[in-house]
């Protein structure tokens, strides 16, 4: 499908879907839906998918942000589980170089640890092997004074050594993006702010599912022959729609992470640590001149639409933080952003802790035929979406004869804005075309080659190339980008997913919602008042981020 993914294609796409049937529609466009989604159409399946909310809006943009091959996994002997991901994290690496980036990993070893030097160097000699020793680099030993060239503000009592070790980071939410348009470019239909409420069924079997358009109010039932639930923690909820009595095959946990300024703590690598408080794996993460710390783990009894970090949260995180960093003394003050994820993972009755409930996934088959993919990782969902259309393949067989092809070339094909792997050849060529170094490598780091689609706008309408946030690399031309060909709808998914300035900004770049409003506007045809309705929904997300993590005042 050549057409750009906006608002228009969405239309278009829905009015189509109300009156055919295609073989495949998938519920859920985190990034689990949009790799079968994709998936399925490279194999040559008629696709559609649609998502309740904003495509990565559920647990896809509120990960670690890491491709990892779960070096935490050794402890658990989930051998089977890091040597996919060591492989998934090599193919990310190669179909989308400007998304996934590789990175150095510092575990430095204090006395008293739950770590010891011999079991890191043991368990990082095995995370290499499990690679095939084709991570891209091998893990080096540090000694005490090696760890302090490295990190010279970390707490030197008690410091024994460490090691650095590779993995990869990734702008998890527009990882989803590109997955997605990389399955509406091989012709799946796509929309987000579609529910499914229920399910159309025929003879007793699932056909098709009935949806609420959330943006128009238009209810439509949608006709497919397969139909795939791939709705993270939501997964059991929608179950229930086909079968009110399903047990349940999850349980959630939340995870949060909170940004503060990098100069507060005071590193220059990513480090993973073990909490002091609880020796829990946790991870220091640089993200530009900010620092992401994370994370938590606790379990949930219900899930609902919009998690929320809270207090405990984070002081946990800047306790721990505080441990390693001590002249940091982090406080609440230095909070700039935090959220919070709900972890999809397995019901697992034998696990002794959440920590301990297994990171795979499973495919099950409802007695009226609804296919849901339950559990998972950002990292492995490639390899999960193949066997989701493996399943799918043989119920269509069953079901008309045909033959569906048993792969489809998703390990080598670069995600749109990947096709280019030497980043610096496209910020160069920006350069050149006069546009400042730090904007031109902001943007190659969001869109790839598509970077240059983003100058021209900003080359035809000079006012476009402001930024939205004095001092934020992040410009107008790309709220017109993000609506003519990534489905941007509202305020927060311009400034909450398709750019992270929503977590990035101590304000959470609630200046910028009158501006990016304007411009959704003229783009998608707003009202004056819906404009306004649209800014101050995204003040009002914004506003319930900062009281939950806000301590409550004595009455
Ligand atoms: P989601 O991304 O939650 O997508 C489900 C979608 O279904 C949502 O967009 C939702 O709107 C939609 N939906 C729900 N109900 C309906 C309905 N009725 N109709 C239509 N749509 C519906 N993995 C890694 O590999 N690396 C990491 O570093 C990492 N860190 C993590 C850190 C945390 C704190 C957490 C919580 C998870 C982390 N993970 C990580 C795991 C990874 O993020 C998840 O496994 C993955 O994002 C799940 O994707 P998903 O598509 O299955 O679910």
């Amino acid at each position: 499908m050549d057409q750009p993914l906006s608002a228009a294609t969405r239309r278009a796409s829905l009015e189509a879907l109300s009156a055919e049937t295609v073989d495949l529609l998938v519920i859920g466009g985190g990034i689990t839906g949009a790799g079968i989604a994709r998936d399925a159409a490279m194999r040559g399946l008629t696709t559609a998918l649609v998502d309740a909310g904003d495509f990565g809006r559920g647990t896809s943009s509120r990960s670690s942000r890491l491709v990892h091959g779960g070096l935490r996994y050794l402890e658990h002997g989930w051998l089977r589980l890091v040597f996919e991901s060591s492989r998934e994290r090599g193919t990310l690496l190669r179909i989308a170089p400007h998304l996934v980036r590789p990175a150095p990993f510092l575990f430095p070893v204090h006395a008293g640890g739950r770590v010891g030097r011999w079991t890191l160097a043991a368990g990082l000699w095995l995370y290499d092997a499990l690679s095939l020793f084709r991570n891209v680099r091998r893990h080096q030993g540090l000694s005490r004074k090696g760890v302090r060239r490295l990190e010279p503000a970390l707490r030197d009592q008690d410091l024994k050594g460490g090691a650095v070790y590779y993995d990869a980071q990734c702008d998890d939410a527009r990882l989803t993006l590109a997955t997605l348009r990389s399955a509406h470019r091989h012709g799946s239909r796509i929309a987000n702010y579609v529910a499914v409420t229920g399910f159309e069924k025929a003879g007793g079997r699932v056909r098709g599912a009935l949806t609420l358009d959330r943006v128009t109010g238009a209810r439509r039932t949608l006709h497919a022959h397969v139909v795939v639930n791939a709705t993270g923690p939501w997964t059991d909820l929608v179950r229930r729609l086909d079968e009110p009595s399903a047990t349940p095959l999850l349980r959630p946990t939340k995870g949060v992470h909170i940004v503060v300024p990098r100069h507060r703590v005071g590193h220059t690598e990513a480090l993973t640590l073990t909490s002091p408080l609880d020796g829990r794996v946790m991870f220091v993460l640089p993200w530009g001149d900010l620092s992401i710390l994370g994370t938590t783990d606790t379990d949930i009894t219900d899930v609902p639409e919009e998690p929320l970090a809270d207090v405990d949260d984070v002081t946990y995180l800047l306790r721990s933080t505080n441990a390693y960093f001590p002249d940091a003394r982090l406080n609440l003050d230095d909070v700039v952003s935090a959220w919070a994820g709900l972890r999809p993972l397995l019901a697992s009755p034998g696990a002794t802790s959440t920590a301990a409930v297994p990171r795979e996934h499973r495919i099950v088959e409802s007695a009226s035929g609804l296919v849901t993919i339950a559990g998972g990782k950002l990292t492995t969902h490639r390899s999960m979406a193949a066997e989701v259309v493996d399943r799918v393949a043989r119920r269509l067989r069953r079901l008309d004869g045909r033959s569906v092809p048993r792969r489809a070339a998703t390990d080598t094909e670069p995600l749109p804005g990947g096709e280019v792997r030497d980043l610096d050849l496209i910020v160069r060529d920006l350069v050149d075309e006069g546009m400042e170094e730090s904007l031109a490598r902001a943007l190659v780091s969001r869109y790839g080659t598509e970077a240059a689609a983003v100058a021209n706008l900003a080359r035809r309408e000079p006012a476009l190339s402001r930024p939205l946030l004095p001092g934020q690399p992040v410009i107008g031309a790309e709220v017109v980008h993000q609506a003519r060909r990534e489905m941007a709808m509202t305020v927060a998914d311009v400034l909450a997913r398709r750019t992270r300035l929503f977590l990035e900004d101590p304000h959470q770049a609630v200046e910028a919602a009158p501006a990016v409003a304007g411009l959704l506007a003229a783009e998608l045809g707003w009202s004056a008042e819906e404009r306004d309705a649209q800014a101050q929904a995204y003040r009002d997300e914004a506003a319930r981020m900062r009281t939950a993590i806000t301590p409550a005042r004595p009455a």
